[in-house]
């Protein structure tokens, strides 16, 4: 076992939190192993069963919803509200997945020959190895770890170094739930020693990766050499469109939702606003006056709005950015600085005037602060919209149905939202980006089983003979 150990702090108030043995490659070993070992069994296990574990799971997250809440207020600075949804997501995941035990539906087919039966079934993989941001502690590893399990594979977590206590708890209410041992492994500690020795390791035939897209690419890289299966769900850049028929009011909810809500570090989150230039002085005037409205504070306050980033290099990383567009020649609105005393919290930042190719506009900030840019037309929205290298989410606020069903065909984004902000995804649909947000799969929904599951395709030939596909069935050519 490790015997060096690292320390998770809250963000609001720099209070340690608990120490975590930091996970090395030897007991990244250990836990393959046993992951390894127990899918021997799991893989056998029938699948309902499988699924009645998840069904527990979810009826514990619900017993045990205050408690974690209130420890992601801690450990994460989630607002409470928001904290309450996360393990929400978490519960309907695991109800959504448990029912899956019960489907996991393959197809059959009829075959070109007599007598002869074809199926295709879904098969678990194996080992798998799910790497797991901060940002939703509890929503993430459950949007792997459900589906993963359901299709019986087996699992090594390494969660999120800033979130080690929440990980734990998950994998002991797992455990709670009636997982056998062995079937779940976590391993605590850094992406570059823990996380990547899992990458790595040759008993891992598929990585399920959420984070950030540099790190995104150093995965694939590393899970190259033994071409293994690597699913990843990575960062975004995110637009509301604001058309000139817009219900303002509306729009500016959903911009304030999406643009600040969890201090703007959602993948989804709303870091460009692309505003008609009918509306563009009023939709700012609006804008401002409610970002600089929000109270920012203690976390576990029912009406704290914006409550701390994740920790110091967060703080510097998104105060840089305020340098990078003043630099640019936007114009600083409202923001821009860290609130003094205790924490780490920024305030609610919006840029306007900022053209599309700024690195405001470009590049993934992960904090509160959004971009307005102002547009002539929705043909220029829609082309500043899709300028970047991200696809995750897109919105577009407009009381027309044909410019909302050209949105919906042509903004390149993994989702689309009408008339609501970029975010707010529900357990039952394909979650995922486009483009570099990741690599063409989907989270969640029934297109999450197609990352946990190979495909088996089955013929049964019960005429008692050799029949030759493609060649004893073939009808001489019809007479020309
Ligand atoms: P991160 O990439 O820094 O870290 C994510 C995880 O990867 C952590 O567990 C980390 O320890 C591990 N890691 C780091 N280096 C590694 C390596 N070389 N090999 C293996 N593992 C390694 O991201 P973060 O700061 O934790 O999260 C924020 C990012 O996640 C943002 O870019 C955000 O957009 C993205 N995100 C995406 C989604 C989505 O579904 N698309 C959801 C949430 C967050």
């Amino acid at each position: 076992m490790a015997t060096a150990t690292f320390d998770s702090y809250n963000p609001s108030t720099g209070e340690l939190i608990d120490s975590f043995p930091r996970s090395d490659a030897a007991d990244v070993e250990r836990a393959v192993a046993s992951a390894r070992a127990a899918w021997e069994d799991w893989r056998l296990v029938p699948a309902p069963q499988r699924g009645n574990i998840l069904f527990r799971f979810a009826q514990l997250l619900e017993r045990d919803k205050a408690g974690l809440s209130e420890l992601m207020t801690r450990e994460m600075g989630k607002v409470k509200a928001e904290a309450g949804g996360d393990i929400q997501e978490a519960i309907d995941m695991s109800y959504y997945m448990g029912g899956e035990g019960r489907r996991l539906f393959g197809q059959t087919t009829p075959s070109e020959l007599p007598d002869k039966f074809m199926m295709s079934v879904r098969m678990p993989v194996g080992v798998v190895g799910a790497i797991t941001p901060w940002n939703f502690p509890i929503a993430i590893p459950a949007w792997k770890l459900c589906p993963a399990l359901v299709c019986g594979n087996t699992v090594v977590l390494k969660p999120a170094e800033d979130t080690p206590l929440l990980a734990q708890r998950f994998v002991d209410l797992l455990h709670e739930a009636g997982l056998p041992e062995g079937v779940v492994q976590i391993v605590h500690g850094f992406g570059e020693e823990a996380g990547e020795a899992l990458v790595r390791h040759p008993d891992v035939p598929i990585i399920t990766f959420t984070g950030s897209r540099e790190t995104g690419v150093a995965v694939t890289k590393a899970a190259a050499d033994r071409l293994k299966h690597v699913h990843l769900e990575l960062g975004g850049k995110n637009a509301i469109i604001v058309m000139d028929d817009a219900d303002l009011d509306l729009a500016v909810d959903g911009v304030v939702w999406s643009a600040f809500g969890t201090a703007g570090q959602r993948c989804t989150a709303a870091s460009r606003v692309i505003v008609h230039e009918a509306v563009y002085a009023q939709l700012q005037s609006k804008l401002v006056e409610r970002a600089e409205r929000m109270k920012i504070g203690d976390p576990w306050e029912d009406d704290t709005e914006i409550g701390p980033v994740i920790n110091e290099a967060a703080v510097d990383k998104i105060h840089s950015y305020t340098e990078i567009g003043k630099n640019e020649g936007a114009t600083l609105l409202t923001g821009g600085e860290r609130v003094e005393g205790n924490g780490f919290y920024y305030r609610p930042t919006v840029f306007a005037d900022v053209e599309p190719q700024m690195r405001i506009a470009q590049e993934e900030i992960f904090g509160p602060t959004t971009a307005l840019i102002p547009v002539k037309s929705f043909e220029d929205a829609v082309q500043a919209a899709n300028g970047i290298r991200y696809g995750l989410s897109s919105s577009i606020f407009t009381r027309d149905v044909n410019k909302a069903f050209r949105a919906m065909r042509d903004l390149q984004t993994g989702i689309t939202y009408i008339n609501a902000g970029t975010t707010g995804a529900e357990v039952h649909l394909p979650f995922g980006g486009m483009k570099e947000t990741g690599n063409g799969h989907r989270e969640a929904g029934q297109a999450a089983l197609d990352v946990f599951t190979e495909w088996k395709s089955i013929y049964v030939d019960y005429s008692g003979k050799l029949q030759r596909a493609q060649i004893d069935n073939v009808e001489s050519p019809a007479p020309r």
